[in-house]
């Protein structure tokens, strides 16, 4: 029988799983609610339950599981398995051994990582970064991440903890972040401080149409209604969407000059803004970043959508030596 690997993508809301064959196809998929702040065992327990409802389906679609990779959101050591915390799928969240835990259970190798990370390898490995040796991926979502490449290898960092490009602050007495610093690109780019931004502008009295998109109610604007006000030719929200392109620029300059990447890659949900986004980002780079650096980097967006997180997940191991890697090498040939 084929040979297949489990995937699970965990993130604050849903925790999504599948099973990935060794050319990176997604067999199967599988969704289902994260129940966060519920308590550590429980979320650990649905964690365990995803990976048990994707080992049950690998008989009827003809393949053996033979490892489970697992994208877990918060700060970590992976290659030790060891997740410090993860604020946003429980407060008591604190030094829990998840691939220990899902080895005991399974009797398969099991290894994790932070989930932007796993987006990162996904979209390097099948998707928008094939064959490129230094490259960063940005997630915009709720909050900011990024992997980051070096010379064809994933860098963590001294703890494990390196890459976090969310929190690079652009301005100095901004907003409060999740982190507890002010005016980390994060509160003002992630999902809520977008929103933020354009509600303040409409409380001040600048008329947009963003308004009547959220049905009149200031609480619903999001960066989806922004953009679609943008895509009507809304001035305000126009002017934050540019706005948002402009700081995530200025963030990324400053990593491009350090880095001199060949890529960056633009994932997440609120990258399916496109070009209007991406242009803004590119534009700003060009402008900011040192010219030998800015005249290298390319700017795309992700390919992979959602998948990228299943992708990569399961490829920690072959790329980690847990499962025989030739196998891997073999089919991306
Ligand atoms: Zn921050």
């Amino acid at each position: 029988m084929k040979e297949c690997l489990v995937a699970v993508d965990v993130g604050g809301t849903n925790i999504a799983s599948g099973l990935v064959d060794f050319q990176g196809n997604v067999l199967a998929r599988g969704k289902k609610p994260t129940c966060a702040g519920t308590g550590v065992q429980n979320v650990l327990g649905r964690i365990m339950d995803a990976v048990a409802a994707e080992i049950e389906k690998s008989q009827a679609l003809g393949c053996t599981p033979v490892g489970v990779g697992l994208g877990i959101p918060g700060l970590q050591d992976s290659l030790k398995g060891l997740s410090y915390s993860a604020a946003n799928l429980d407060p008591a969240w604190k030094q829990i051994k998840v691939t220990a835990q899902v080895e005991q259970r399974f009797g398969l190798p099991a290894e994790m990582d932070n989930d932007v990370r796993c987006h990162a390898l996904g979209e390097k490995l099948y998707g928008a970064g094939r064959g490129v040796e230094n490259l960063i991926l940005i997630t915009l979502g709720t909050g900011i991440g990024a992997g980051i490449f070096l010379n064809g290898k994933m860098f963590y960092g001294a703890g494990g903890c390196g890459g976090e490009v969310g929190h690079v602050t652009i301005m100095e007495d901004g907003p409060l972040c999740s982190c507890g610093n002010h005016g980390c690109v994060e509160a003002l780019c992630g999902a809520p401080g977008i929103s933020r931004r354009a509600r303040e502008e409409i409380a001040a009295g600048v008329q947009s149409k963003i308004l009547a998109l959220a049905g009149g109610d200031l609480n619903a604007v999001t960066p989806k209604l922004i953009y679609e006000a943008a895509l009507a030719g809304d001035p305000l929200a126009e002017k934050v969407m540019a706005q948002t392109g402009n700081y995530l620029g200025i963030a990324m300059a400053g990593v491009v000059n350090i880095i001199n990447p060949e890529l960056l890659i633009i994932g997440g949900g609120v990258a399916g803004a496109g070009e209007m986004l991406i242009g803004k980002v590119r534009e700003t780079i060009k402008k900011r970043a040192m010219a030998q650096q800015a005249a290298l980097v390319k700017v795309v967006s992700a390919e992979l959508g959602e998948d990228a997180g299943l992708i990569g997940a399961a490829m920690l191991l072959p790329v980690r030596g847990r499962i025989d890697s030739q196998r891997m090498e073999q089919n991306l040939r």
